[in-house]
């Protein structure tokens, strides 16, 4: 019973060849920054690289949790590199990004889950990128201590992404570690920090879940004052991860997207192939130009 469904003829990625593509790379490892499109193997790294967008990680490479669909390494993490928000702003500046992701993984070890080092990577990217808009997509800073989240938000990322990731009766398969309602009240306290900040979230489908629990995450995510949602295709990165359920429909997608418009969400991307930060410098610079 653990036999893949066959991909589906929507899910076809071409393989990267561009120059754009080639530039990002190099400029990514002349500052040695690793970037989730190549960790997470995402299938938009030829169509993002070529148009100059990215999502670097920062933090190192080696996650303190270990979810089941993410093929990032589980272990014990290197001590953090304090030049590391000076070569990303390096980069984006290089690159000249209109809009730039920064993430990061888990760092349950550090007693400010990273929220310092994220403030220093935004800081760094405004001094030298003033027109740049900077999203962050953070961890869920559960070990953290008090003010940890503070201290990002402060830092006045433009939007504040942190992802649900799936829905709640499969966070024990697909997200061990994490807590459903946690992670939605951290998005929820970002928009009392900062009413002003722009919040994002989104989830994977094709792990399990049916209809009803992803209209319901999406009312707790409007409950929760969350502006944007992005939902895509689950895609197994190696066989030990957790397996695909199902392909959802680009008909379905479509589905979802208009019942997520009809809850209030200011901006969606539901596609087979949407991930968190797919096109999301394109969505930020048609709200903020409206
Ligand atoms: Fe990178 Fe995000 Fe584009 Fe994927 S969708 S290639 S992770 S910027
Ligand atoms: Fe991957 Fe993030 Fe989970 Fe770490 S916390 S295993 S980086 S999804």
């Amino acid at each position: 019973d653990q036999e893949q469904p066959k991909k589906p003829s929507w899910i076809r990625v071409k393989a990267p060849t561009s120059e754009g593509y080639k530039q990002t790379r190099d400029i990514m490892r002349e500052n040695r920054l690793s970037t989730v499109c190549e960790e997470a193997g995402c299938p938009n790294v030829g169509e993002c690289w070529s148009q100059g967008h990215a999502t670097m990680m920062i933090m190192g490479e080696i996650c303190t949790r270990g979810c089941t669909f993410c093929n990032v390494a589980t272990g014990k993490p290197n001590a953090l590199d304090v030049f590391e928000p000076g070569r990303v702003a390096h980069a984006v500046q290089k690159l000249g990004l209109n809009h730039v992701v920064i993430t990061s993984v888990d760092r349950d070890d550090l007693d400010d889950g990273g929220a310092e080092h994220f403030a220093q990577t935004i800081r760094a990217i405004r001094h030298r990128s003033p027109s740049s808009t900077i999203e962050v997509l953070t961890p869920d800073f559960l070990k953290s201590k008090p003010g940890a989240l503070e201290i990002v938000v402060e830092a006045r990322p433009d939007v504040f992404n942190h992802n649900l990731e799936t829905v709640p009766h499969l966070y024990p398969t697909v997200r061990p570690g994490a807590r459903y309602f946690h992670s939605l009240r951290l998005l929820q306290k970002v928009k009392e920090l900062d009413p002003a900040m722009f919040t994002k979230s989104g989830i994977m489908v094709g792990l399990g879940e049916d209809r009803g629990s992803v209209l319901q995450v999406m009312d707790d995510m409007r409950a929760a004052d969350i502006d944007f949602m992005t939902i895509g295709q689950y895609l197994q990165p190696t066989p030990k991860h957790h397996r695909v359920d199902r392909f959802v429909t680009p008909e379905e997608f479509a589905g979802y997207e208009k019942s997520a418009y009809g809850k209030g969400f200011l901006m969606v991307s539901a596609t087979p192939l949407t991930r968190s930060s797919y096109h999301a410098g394109d969505d930020f610079a048609q709200l903020r130009d409206a």
